[in-house]
């Protein structure tokens, strides 16, 4: 159990240049297992492609990672920090909710639904969570968020508001909202699945931009080519589990696994 965990260990990691480490994460809904002993490690640069059929529990990694649903069992940190958990002296107890938002504010995350405040500027949209949750000063956010703008290609589309923007740049704007924290850590849940085909090239366009920084990445995509281009590593996971991993040339080109390789048949 969590709290059993050895905490002279997991304060190693956390002292590392590991920006994930994830070992045995059970976490089930009910009867459902849907995370059946997940171990992960990312470290601080890498950026890793997380892909898998359907159901297979992808997202609900993710939202473990960002303390968005508990761990029942298994021991997780995550840019610096026990997911759930805080060091108390030498052992380990639960974290408060205003632990879980500072914890929360060192990863930014991109869904499928860019889930943009609708009455919002583009502008506000970006400076909401550094100016409210951080408290930082909001000329000081102006000229971040507009510099993220820049880098996103939509400076110009900083008065707009999100219903005038293709889905596409409303996702760039996600992103660039995301990055307005400064997070340590980048989560992206199937950014571009719900883009018409045509928009998708742009928005891997800025992944790939971001990537090239040096940002430390976890990618849940069935965009086998940015896989293949970007990612470091390639988890395959299947029914609750990591099935196979390894570098993206290999993992996609040379599958061992049979499940692998029937899922790899399906998307490419
Ligand atoms: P993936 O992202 O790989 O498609 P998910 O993590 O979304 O998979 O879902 C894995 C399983 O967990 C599915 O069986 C899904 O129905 C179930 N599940 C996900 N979220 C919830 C929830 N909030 N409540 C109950 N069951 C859930
Ligand atoms: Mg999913």
């Amino acid at each position: 159990m969590t709290m059993q965990a050895e905490p002279a260990e997991a304060q190693a990691a956390s002292g590392s240049n590991r920006m994930i480490w994830a070992d045995a994460i059970h976490k089930s809904y009910g009867r459902n297992d849907v995370l059946k002993g997940i171990d992960l490690e990312v470290a601080a640069g890498e950026v890793v492609c997380l892909i898998g059929p359907s159901g297979s529990g992808k997202s609900t990694f993710l939202r473990c990672m960002n303390h968005l649903e508990t761990v029942d069992d298994g021991i997780m940190w995550v840019a610096g920090r026990v997911v759930g958990y805080e060091m108390k002296g030498d052992r380990l107890r639960e974290q408060s909710y205003a632990q879980v938002c500072r914890s929360r504010t060192k990863i930014g995350m991109v869904f499928q639904h860019f889930n943009l405040f609708p009455h919002m500027t583009v502008l506000e949209n970006i400076m909401e969570a550094p100016t409210v949750a951080l408290r930082q000063k909001k000329s000081v956010v102006r000229e971040r968020a507009m510099r993220l703008l820049e880098q996103v290609g939509l400076a110009e589309k900083a008065q707009h508001y999100p219903r005038q923007l293709s889905g596409g740049q409303q996702q760039r704007v996600a992103i660039a909202r995301a990055l307005c924290m400064e997070p340590s850590l980048m989560l992206f849940d199937e950014p571009t699945s719900a883009l018409d085909p045509e928009l998708v090239g742009e928005v891997l366009k800025v992944m790939k931009d971001l990537a090239r920084t040096g940002m430390t990445m976890v990618v849940v995509t069935h965009e086998m080519n940015f896989a293949r281009e970007m990612a470091d590593r390639v988890v395959f996971m299947d029914g609750g589990v990591i099935v196979e991993e390894g570098p993206a040339a290999e993992l996609i080109t040379n599958p061992r696994h049979p499940r692998t390789k029937e899922f790899l048949a399906s998307v490419l």
